[in-house]
């Protein structure tokens, strides 16, 4: 008999990858036009939950009006004797994986920026309720994670309370992150490893170190340790460090082992602390980009919670077509907002002396660890929105980029209308970045721009 007899639909691995069109949907829950939603789990005593328990707080899914976009949050509560506090985020992160199992439910990304969609066919057959995916994912966490004793779950789709919920949440987020801060990758030993999202990017391989944050936020290498202790077997591993091969681009020897060994050999080589060369891939469900933004020799951020354009004129839903995949991109970098707190973040490419634009919400949230010399001179959405602007504002600013311009030094004198300059060999990365033109949209993959020569025209202003 079939663990999901009184399930209407399918339920299974083969289902992970599933994407669901908006015109095949029923109802959205979460996703990048609703602004509150979130997921976590919570460790509680024996005593404090009632095992398998499922409540819902708000319109179930089918009160919910077809078409329409929902807050949304789901708090799971587990107990057990095996279950410990570093465990939550692991546990949390296993979300993902068993609504993608659930036939026409789709899942993607992670805490507070969690997307989900029920397809109408999965809805006519009988998914009706949310109480049905509890149940599911009930019998997934306890079959596979064997150390959680009790589980309960809360689905909450009643507006106020997802704020309310969320607010909470955060903290338990922010608690969970400041844990790791402090612990240097050069300390430990050993780093983890996680494929849970090769369903998505079968090259895709994370290395979690303490300094290096999994790319979707919700990993800390405290996390994988917990993880890879109690199912060594897991998607989460450990990784033997190995031999220090580049203390500053951030490889080793381990690291490279375990990356080709889980990604089929397309991956091998990787280099933590750089966003160019052999960068850390990136599957889909980055918390962020960096990208480089040619025009000032700079790199921009930019989260998934951005509506707007950024100011290279791209938003990020096509800047994240460019960056994911399980690919090595250069200049389109899959990042966590907690990497950005990190004395490591993208230091061979200049760290935060290299950044020129962000969001204003990110850089509130992680101005604490800009260097106080540099914050005051990266823009944001509310100083600039062309490069030309941006352009003017860092000169202004005298921000340390402008630095990097005066690399390749040309000379156009008054009465010459055009310029031939050699320079020295100049690389522009340019994978990945889509051309539309026509009604066609032209990617180019893994293509660089090679120029021994630069025209410069003089233009009237
Ligand atoms: S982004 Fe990395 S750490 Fe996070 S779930 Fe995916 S593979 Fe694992």
């Amino acid at each position: 008999m079939s663990m999901f007899e009184d399930i209407p639909v399918d339920v299974g691995v083969i289902y992970e990858g599933e994407r669901i069109r908006r015109n095949q949907m029923h109802v959205e829950l979460g996703g990048p036009k609703v602004e509150s939603k979130f997921e976590v789990v919570k460790n509680r005593s024996m005593d404090e939950i009632e095992d398998e328990k499922i409540t819902v707080i708000g319109p179930d899914l089918k009160d919910l009006e077809p078409g329409g976009r929902y807050p949304y949050g789901v708090w799971i509560d587990v107990a057990g004797k095996g279950v410990e506090e570093e465990l939550e985020g692991v546990i949390e992160r296993r979300v993902h994986e068993f609504c993608n199992y659930i036939e026409g439910f789709m899942h993607l990304n992670q805490r507070y920026d969690i997307w989900l969609r029920l397809s109408k066919k999965s809805f006519e057959k009988g998914l009706n309720s949310f109480k049905l995916i509890g149940k599911v994912l009930h019998k997934l966490f306890k079959s596979d994670l064997p150390f959680i004793e009790k589980i309960q779950t809360t689905f909450v789709t009643d507006p106020e309370k997802v704020k309310e919920m969320r607010k909470e949440a955060m903290e338990i987020y922010d608690a969970r992150d400041a844990k790791a801060r402090g612990l240097k990758d050069e300390d430990v030993e050993e780093f983890y490893g996680c494929t849970l999202c090769q369903s998505f990017a079968p090259t895709h391989c994370c290395v979690i170190t303490p300094q290096r944050y999994a790319n979707c936020g919700a990993i800390s290498w405290f996390d994988g340790r917990a993880a890879a202790r109690v199912d060594p077997k897991g998607p989460i591993f450990k990784v033997e460090r190995g031999e220090c091969l580049d203390a500053r681009t951030g490889e080793w020897s381990g690291a490279n082992k375990t990356i080709k060994e889980n990604t089929m050999g397309e991956i091998t080589r990787v280099q933590l602390y750089t966003a160019f060369g052999f960068p850390h891939t990136s599957c889909g469900c980055f918390e962020a980009i960096a990208f480089y933004i040619p025009e000032v020799d700079g790199m921009g951020i930019v989260h998934r919670g951005f509506g707007e354009r950024t100011v290279n004129g791209l938003p990020f839903s096509t800047m994240a077509d460019s960056t994911a995949g399980g690919r090595q991109v250069d200049g389109f970098h899959g990042l966590s907002i907690e990497y950005m707190r990190s004395p490591k973040f993208l230091q061979v490419d200049g760290g935060w002396n290299r950044i020129v634009w962000m969001p204003a919400t990110v850089k509130e949230r992680v101005k604490g660890f800009i260097p106080k010399d540099v914050v005051d001179k990266i823009a944001t959405e509310n100083e600039v929105k062309t490069i030309d602007e941006l352009k003017a504002l860092l000169e202004e600013m005298e921000h340390p980029v402008v630095e990097r311009w005066k690399a390749i030094p040309v000379e156009v004198a008054p009465e010459v209308e055009e310029a031939e300059v050699a320079a020295p060999p100049l690389e522009v990365p340019i994978s990945g970045v889509p051309i539309v033109a026509g009604g066609f949209k032209v990617i180019l993959k893994d293509a660089k721009i090679y120029a021994k020569k630069v025209i410069i025209r003089r233009v009237e202003k």
